[in-house]
């Protein structure tokens, strides 16, 4: 909330600015000896809501249009005076200083006032001016409130500037559609957030224990029986749906008393409420509400994975069960709608690429591995934004404790790293038809050949992959990326996307003669970009006949794979549903680099820890599965020859026996609500000087206050301020 307002009065010559201005100071009417008075600051003990105030009288004449126009540019709020005695001066409202408003691109709020209404004559009267100000209040959106007063007889002066200072620090824009009747979608996904965190035992009601904490909360005041009971009344009266049968007051009932708020001018308490729930006035949370616990995002490097913590886990799962409303086990799209109602809009609705485990109901439903490795993708892709939508969904704790950063790479000893994460990055990269998006897609168990994304669009998909029991078992998060071929050259250039990438899985089709030379030759690019990277090729289509694959020079792939120190083409059928483990074998991989990267072995004799007898396990259930599947692989042997060269480090084996993988306060706002049903009603800080006469004067003309926003609005709004 901004703490100094800027209040510009501005009109036709004569109108009354300067009277205004003048008899709110002075609480006295003069004739105004000077054509415009000095900026007058109001200092914050004395303004409702205590911030500062400066209010601005502004020449009429024309030679002084630079000095008017350098004001209005700096007004958070124009009031805009007419004289109610001179037709004219309305007649020019629209056209004349509403249209200059809008050409200097102006978009403050405007307090229309029809000064003089002691002069009101007959042929002058209510009526006419109804019918004029109707179609400009409905034209002109910014006009906030039209309001008639008189310098003269002191009548309504400080409301206009009142009401001046309230659609600045309170305004209906962000909250409310004034043409519609109704809460902006935004303004209803934010209520139904807080109601949601204020719902403490999550039957989607407020009961009076969790509706007297949120009062408490927001306003810092208890409610007493009889006002609970008010509250209650006025929402019983107003919505049908409102209260439960057992007394609780429901989702509808709460954004119901919010909009009798807004539209009773009331828009102190549902901003309130809002503040102190992380909102501003674009009605989003900030990235500021997160930034506390995000904060080691800021420094993140690009090989660091943000993984779900225990906590983060335990929240997402309980979503889940929450809104699997027919607890079948799965979520329906209307249930994931639901779900996000809190958030701006439904960020799953857009196609992200993000492919999940085929669900046994079909493709429109999310299991609930699905569901929270829908989540991992996210927070893996873009983790900022999946943090900010736990927030909206209501993780009440701090939520740097809703994720773990993984160790960066670098920090630790290659292989004590690795196994220590549960998140492991692999790029699929190849030609296009090689069979990508297949090889992802059979990961998750959906359907050969039904792929929809179109070639150039990346597919990602994450699962939980079994660990050979050597590494402790368990699972880890495997996440796969594709990159599709005319975004090769860009991933291979990219540092932090080499960086991101734990293993590059290579793809080539082996019905179509040599693709592998064409693979191989981003092969040598790859390992030339980044000497760490294990890469392993993966022959597809393995159910087509088999095409040439020898090298210009005559070199076998295997021969070839050989050479260059890395296991031999993984062959895989995804139309045949024989993947060869392939999944197991990347996620072994990852967490033996060096079995498929010999840059990376050179490292790994120096810093040898006890992953290598595990890594030699590893590697053999893997030649097993691979010698089921489709031939003899050589890992093996090279996992035996890397070991050999290790047992000179015996003793930092020994050393590092540790591999840690094992597994305002307002009134309240119910306070409010009963207090205007009690005919106790609200308007309190009406003084903009605080002397005892302005105060009367204000008790005086509340109830005359004439509101014509609220008049012609018609419904609720009609209802007197009594
Ligand atoms: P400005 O040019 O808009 O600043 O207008 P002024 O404040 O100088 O007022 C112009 C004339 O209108 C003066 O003679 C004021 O005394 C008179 N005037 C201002 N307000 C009222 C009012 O409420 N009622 C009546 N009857 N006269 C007013
Ligand atoms: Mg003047």
């Amino acid at each position: 909330m901004i703490d100094h307002v800027r209040i510009v009065v501005v009109g036709d010559q004569g109108v009354g600015k300067t009277a205004l201005v003048k008899t709110l100071l002075t609480e006295n009417f003069e004739e105004p000896l000077e054509p415009v008075l000095p900026t007058v600051v109001v200092p914050p003990e004395v303004t409702p809501e205590h911030v500062h105030v400066s209010i601005i009288d502004t020449p009429s004449g024309a030679a002084d249009a630079a000095t008017l126009e350098e004001e209005l540019r700096n007004a958070n709020v124009v009031v805009l005076v007419y004289d109610v005695s001179r037709r004219e001066t309305l007649e020019r409202v629209s056209p004349v200083w509403l249209r200059k408003l809008h050409e200097m691109e102006i978009s403050v709020p405007v307090v229309l006032a029809g000064n003089k209404i002691d002069l009101r004559t007959a042929d002058f009267e209510e009526r006419t001016l109804e019918a004029l100000i109707k179609p400009i209040m409905e034209e002109h959106r910014e006009l906030e409130v039209c309001i008639e007063c008189s310098a003269k007889q002191i009548f309504n002066v400080a409301e206009v500037f009142y009401f001046a200072q309230k659609s600045v620090l309170h305004p209906t824009a962000p909250l409310y559609d004034v043409s519609t009747h109704a809460l902006r979608p935004k303004t209803v996904a934010a209520l139904t957030r807080v109601f949601r965190l204020c719902d403490k035992d999550g039957d989607g009601l407020l009961n009076d224990k969790e509706l007297n904490d949120f009062q408490y909360q927001c306003f810092n005041v208890m409610l007493r029986d009889e006002e609970l009971a008010g509250v209650k009344n006025v929402v019983r009266e107003g919505c049908a749906d409102g209260i439960a049968k057992t007394g609780e007051i429901t989702l509808e009932g709460f954004i119901f008393l919010h909009t009798l708020f807004i539209q009773k001018g009331r828009l102190e308490t549902t901003w309130t409420v809002l503040r102190k729930f992380g909102y501003d006035e674009s009605m989003t949370l900030s990235r500021d509400s997160i930034a506390g616990g995000c904060g080691v995002l800021e420094s993140k490097q690009a090989d660091q994975v943000v993984e779900l913590s225990e906590a983060g886990v335990a929240f997402l799962g309980k979503l889940f069960d929450v809104f699997d409303s027919d607890h079948d086990g799965h979520l329906s799209k209307q249930d994931v709608a639901k779900m996000f109602l809190p958030h701006p809009e439904d960020p799953w609705a857009e196609e992200q690429g993000f492919l999940v485990e085929a669900s046994s109901k079909g493709d429109d439903f999310l299991a609930r591995e699905g569901f929270m490795n829908r989540w991992r993708l996210w927070l893996f892709k873009e983790p900022e934004a999946a943090l900010l939508a736990m927030e909206y969904l209501g993780f009440s704790e701090e939520i740097g404790t809703a994720f773990v950063l993984s160790k960066s790479r670098r920090r630790e000893r290659r292989a004590v790293a690795a196994q220590r994460r549960k998140t492991f990055s692999v790029s699929v990269l190849g030609g296009s038809q090689s069979g990508k998006t297949e090889l992802i897609r059979g990961m998750l168990g959906l359907p050969f050949g039904k792929a929809v994304l179109d070639k150039s669009h990346v597919v990602r998909a994450a699962a939980q992959v079994p660990v050979e029991a050597a590494f402790g078992g368990g699972t880890r998060t495997l996440i796969l990326s594709s990159v599709p071929e005319d975004q090769t050259s860009e991933f291979v250039s990219s540092k932090s996307l080499l960086e991101q990438c734990d293993v590059a899985c290579l793809v080539y089709d082996a019905s179509v003669e040599s693709t592998f030379s064409d693979t191989l030759r981003l092969y040598e690019i790859l390992s030339t970009a980044r000497p760490t990277l294990p890469i392993i090729f993966v022959a597809s289509k393995g159910d087509l006949p088999a095409a040439n694959q020898l090298t210009p020079e005559g070199a076998s792939p295997e021969q070839v794979c050989a050479q260059r120190g890395i296991p031999e083409p993984q062959g895989v059928s995804m139309k045949s549903g024989e993947n060869a483990n392939i999944y197991e074998m990347l996620v072994g991989v990852a967490m033996n680099p060096q079995v498929a990267c010999p840059a990376y072995e050179a490292e790994a004799a120096v810093a040898l820890d006890s992953y290598l007898i595990p890594a030699l396990k590893v590697t053999a259930g893997i030649v097993a599965v691979g010698l089921a599947a489709f031939g003899t692989k050589k890992i093996y042997d090279k996992v035996k020859a890397s070991s050999s060269a290790a047992t000179g480090t015996r003793q930092e084996y020994e050393r590092g026996r540790a591999p840690t993988v094992s597994r305002d306060r307002g009134r309240g706002f119910a306070t409010n609500a009963y207090k205007e049903r009690c005919d106790e009603s609200a308007q309190e800080p009406t003084q903009i000087a605080t002397t005892s006469h302005t105060q009367s004067l204000c008790e005086r003309s509340r109830n005359e206050l004439i509101s014509y926003r609220q008049r012609l609005e018609g419904g609720i709004t009609a209802c007197p301020r009594t």
